[in-house]
C-alpha cells in the first residue's frame, strides 16, 4: 500500500519533538484534528464522499480550501488542513487550519451537477461552517463560481447575509481583486527574496524550470519572465518543453489555453515530466501535485534550489535526502501563502465593512510575504543553516500554535 500522507506529517512531527523537546502531549495535539465532519452527498442517486476537517482553531477559525478531484481522500484532507493550520500560523494570520474536499471528477459533470454539488456540500456541512467557526476557499478544481453557489447556499440555510463565511468570491459578491494570482505573485516575492538572501545578486542568469502549467505555473513563469529571468522549461501534465535558450512564455500560454496542451505545437526539444525535474537548473518550481520528487527520482535531481508552490511535491525521504545533498528546498507552507494572505483581506473587508484601496493592501501583501521570508531565513542563519528551512518553519508555527493551547489551559 502506497504510503500516507499524515504518515510523512508524523515522521516531521517526531523530527521536531527531539529538536524542540515537545511533550508527548504537545505531539498528541498537533496530531489529531479536532474535528473531521464526512458526508455522502446525494446526486441523482450515486453516493459521493465528502469532507470538512478542522485541524486546530487554537489560534482563530478554521481557514482552507475545498478540492473536487477524484483522488480526495480523508487522509489528503486531513493532511491538507494540517498544512494550512502551520501555514496560518506562520505567516501570521488569525487563523486555526482547515479543509475540505469532495471525491468526483469535476471534469466529468455538466455545469447544472457542479452546482447541485456545491450546494449539497454546504447542506451537508454548513453547521461546522461560518465566519467564525471555518471558512473555505477555491483548491484544486474549485473556483469563484463554486464559491458563489457555496455562499448563496450557506446564506438560504442560516437566514442572513455572510460574504465572510467563504473566501475566493467573485467580486461582485464581495470578492477581493487581488486572489485571482495571489498564490503566484506571494511566491514570486518570496523568489525575489531568496535570490537576494539565498542564492546572491551575482548569479544573474539564473534558469529555472517549472513543473505545472496551471494558474499557480502560468503566472509564476510570466511574472519570472518578465523580470528577466530566464525559463528555459516547463510542462504540464501531457509533458513539456525545454530551450536553454529561454522559452516564450506568452506563446506557452496561448497554446495551453487553446489546446490544453503546453507542447502542442512546440517545434524544440520536448521532454517527459519526469525529464524537466532532472534537468541540470538553478531554480526547479514545482507548481503541479504532491508527492513529485520522492526515493524513486532524488538521486537524479540537479537543480540547487527547489521552490515548492504545489502543496506536499517532496516527500519526507526524498526531504532529508536533499537536504543533505545541500539544495535548498523553500517549503511550501511559506512560498504559496499568497493565496491564504489574500483571502484574509477579503474577510476582513466582509467583516468590517469597509472596502481598502488596493494599492494599500498590494503593500500589506507584499510585506506580509516578505516579513515571513525573513523570519524564516534569519532563523535559518541563527542555526548555521544545519536544520532545513521546512523544519525551521514548522518550528516556528508549532510554537506559536502550542503557546495559544497553553493560554487557553489546553496544555
Ligand atoms: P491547476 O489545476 O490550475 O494546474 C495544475 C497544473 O499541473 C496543470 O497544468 C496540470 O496539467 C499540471 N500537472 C498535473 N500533473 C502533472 C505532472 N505529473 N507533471 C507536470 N504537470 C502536471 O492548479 P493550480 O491552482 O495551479 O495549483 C497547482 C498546485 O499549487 C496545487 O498543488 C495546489 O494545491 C497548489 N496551490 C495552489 C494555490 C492557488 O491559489 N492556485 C494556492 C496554494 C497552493
Amino acid at each position: 500500500m502506497a504510503t500516507k500522507i499524515f504518515d510523512n506529517i508524523l515522521r516531521r512531527l517526531e523530527d521536531i519533538q527531539k529538536i524542540e523537546k515537545l511533550s508527548d502531549k504537545e505531539i498528541e495535539l498537533l496530531s489529531i484534528p479536532k474535528r473531521i465532519s464526512k458526508d455522502e452527498l446525494n446526486i441523482d442517486g450515486k453516493k459521493i464522499l465528502a469532507w470538512r476537517i478542522l485541524f486546530s482553531d487554537a489560534l482563530g477559525p478554521g481557514k482552507g480550501g475545498i478540492r473536487f478531484h477524484p483522488n480526495v481522500s480523508e487522509d489528503e484532507v486531513k493532511s491538507l488542513s494540517f498544512w494550512m493550520m502551520i501555514k496560518n500560523s506562520l505567516v501570521d494570520l488569525p487563523y486555526g487550519g482547515a479543509k475540505g474536499g469532495v471525491k468526483f471528477n469535476p471534469k466529468e459533470v455538466d455545469s447544472e451537477t457542479l452546482q447541485e454539488i456545491s450546494r449539497k456540500f454546504v447542506d451537508g456541512f454548513f453547521n461546522v461552517l461560518g465566519q467564525d467557526i471555518d471558512i473555505p476557499a477555491p483548491d484544486v478544481y474549485t473556483n469563484s463560481q463554486i464559491m458563489a453557489w457555496m455562499l448563496d447556499e450557506y446564506e438560504k440555510k442560516v437566514g442572513h447575509h455572510e460574504p465572510g463565511m467563504i473566501t475566493g468570491k467573485p467580486l461582485e459578491l464581495q470578492g477581493c481583486s487581488l486572489r485571482d494570482d495571489a498564490t503566484a505573485k506571494g511566491a514570486f516575492i518570496v523568489i525575489k527574496e531568496v535570490v537576494k538572501d539565498l542564492i546572491g545578486e551575482q548569479k544573474k542568469e539564473l534558469t529555472f524550470a517549472i513543473q505545472g502549467f496551471g494558474n499557480a505555473g502560468q503566472n509564476i513563469a510570466r511574472m519570472l519572465n518578465e523580470s528577466g529571468f530566464k525559463v528555459v522549461a516547463v510542462s504540464d501534465s501531457k509533458g513539456g518543453v525545454h530551450d536553454e535558450k529561454g522559452l516564450d512564455i506568452k506563446g506557452l500560454s496561448k497554446v495551453k489555453n487553446e489546446k490544453k496542451e503546453v507542447s502542442a505545437d512546440f517545434n524544440g526539444r520536448k521532454v517527459s515530466n519526469e525529464e524537466l525535474l532532472e534537468l541540470k537548473v538553478d531554480v526547479l518550481v514545482l507548481a503541479a501535485l504532491e508527492n513529485q520528487i520522492t526515493k524513486e527520482n532524488v538521486d537524479r535531481i540537479q537543480s540547487e534550489y527547489i521552490i515548492e508552490i504545489a502543496n506536499g511535491p517532496i516527500t519526507y525521504d526524498a526531504d532529508k535526502i536533499l537536504f543533505n545533498k545541500g539544495v535548498k528546498i523553500i517549503p511550501d507552507i511559506l512560498v504559496n501563502a499568497g493565496g491564504v494572505v489574500a483571502s484574509y483581506f477579503e474577510w476582513t473587508q466582509n467583516r468590517t465593512g469597509n472596502i481598502l484601496d488596493e494599492k494599500y493592501l498590494e503593500g500589506l501583501f507584499e510585506s506580509k510575504m516578505i516579513s515571513s521570508w525573513k523570519k524564516v531565513f534569519s532563523f535559518f542563519q541563527e542555526k548555521q543553516e544545519r536544520i532545513d528551512l521546512r523544519t525551521l518553519s514548522y518550528i516556528l508555527a508549532i510554537k506559536k500554535i502550542l503557546s495559544a493551547e497553553r493560554l487557553r489551559g489546553n496544555l
